[in-house]
């Protein structure tokens, strides 16, 4: 068989099956939504992790802050809260990006707990306008960056929403991550005193599936952050399953600013952390990516395919061809051992 045919028929079968699943989807939805558009049909209550991914990747797709897709996923999200219970609070800016004013929002539902201390879960919505290169990339639907992060958030949003939680949780899609963390950005600076002194940890979970490793960070100086990462990772390991971190092997690039990134820890630049680490709030960061490759920064999130995410490649099409189960099982880790950990943890 010449490779020109096994490409066409590779091709042709990866359409077939990408038709097959599309008609399966449509087929197996139940219609009908809070907002009554087409989109919301793909998540039906009790949704799975998973089901959320597909309804934000697929059923909105592109969503690059600023735009009406960005404005749909908007929307979703919130109805998605609503249908889990909420009342999510829709907090819109606007800010400066591509050389026009952007108008986006973040969506913030609130689960009161036992005590005012506040576990905040948050996970950017936006997908990238480009690669990291500066190409563009109009197939990009962010599947992983970051359409996993909120589909764990809205899962656990719906499954604590009626469980009696020690803190209170916040969970919170951010708009804008990737013009440079301008929802998070927002978010901090419009805390009241009391509200920013009652956030005892940041849950940050950007591209939480998809790469090689499943990885939990704590944030620099933290013994607050330091904690929870070590606690995270017991919990994982008591599930039969393993939550990685930065093995601390960075080489320093200066072209790129890196120095070495320490054992345990990530960049808070790297994503909303940034906006936390900025108003001195602890963090723990959730990532899948692969530490051991490039220059061990933790950028390079596949040994097979290299960088997928800001690519044509984070699509849900791609990662199912090429990493079949990976995300759902990834998923499935993450939001286990989040469920008991903001079950039981009281600060
Ligand atoms: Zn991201």
């Amino acid at each position: 068989m010449n490779r020109r045919r096994l490409v066409l028929i590779t091709v042709a079968a990866a359409l077939l099956c990408l038709a097959l699943w599309v008609s399966l989807s449509t087929a197996a939805s139940p219609g009908g939504s809070a907002s009554g558009t087409a989109n919301t049909a793909f998540v039906a209550p009790g949704a799975s992790t998973y089901e959320y991914l597909v309804g934000l990747s697929d059923g909105i797709g592109r969503r690059v802050a600023g735009t009406l897709s960005g404005t749909a996923a908007t929307n979703w999200i919130a109805d998605q809260l609503t249908s889990a219970g909420y009342t999510p609070q829709v907090q819109a800016f606007s800010f400066v990006g591509g050389g026009k004013t952007r108008n986006s929002a973040n969506v913030i539902a609130v689960k009161p707990g036992t005590s005012a201390k506040v576990i905040l879960i948050g996970a950017h919505y936006d997908s990238s306008f480009e690669t990291y290169s500066g190409k563009p990339n109009p197939i990009n639907r962010g599947a992983a960056d970051n359409a996993t992060g909120v589909a764990v958030v809205l899962d656990l949003a719906a499954r604590l929403q009626s469980v009696t939680t020690p803190d209170t949780l916040v969970f919170v899609a951010f708009g804008g991550e990737e013009w440079g963390e301008k929802g998070s950005g927002y978010y901090v600076n419009h805390l009241t005193p009391t509200e920013r002194s009652n956030i005892a940890l940041m849950i940050n979970l950007d591209s939480p599936a998809g790469g090689d490793q499943l990885c939990v960070y704590n944030g620099p100086k933290s013994p607050v952050s330091f904690a929870a990462r070590m606690q995270l990772q017991l919990l994982a390991r008591e599930n039969g399953t393993t939550l990685l971190t930065n093995p601390g092997l960075t080489k320093p690039v200066s072209y790129y600013n890196y120095k070495a990134i320490p054992y345990g820890e990530t960049e808070a630049y790297f994503s909303d952390t940034d906006s936390f680490q900025a108003k001195h709030i602890p963090w723990v960061y959730f990532e899948a990516t692969n530490w051991l490759l490039g220059v061990n920064d933790g950028y390079v999130n596949t040994v097979k395919d290299g960088i997928i995410w800001h690519t044509d490649k984070d699509t849900i099409a791609f990662w199912e061809m090429h990493y079949p189960g990976r995300i759902e099982k990834q998923l499935g880790t993450v939001v286990d051992v989040l469920d008991q950990y903001l079950t039981t943890t009281s600060f």
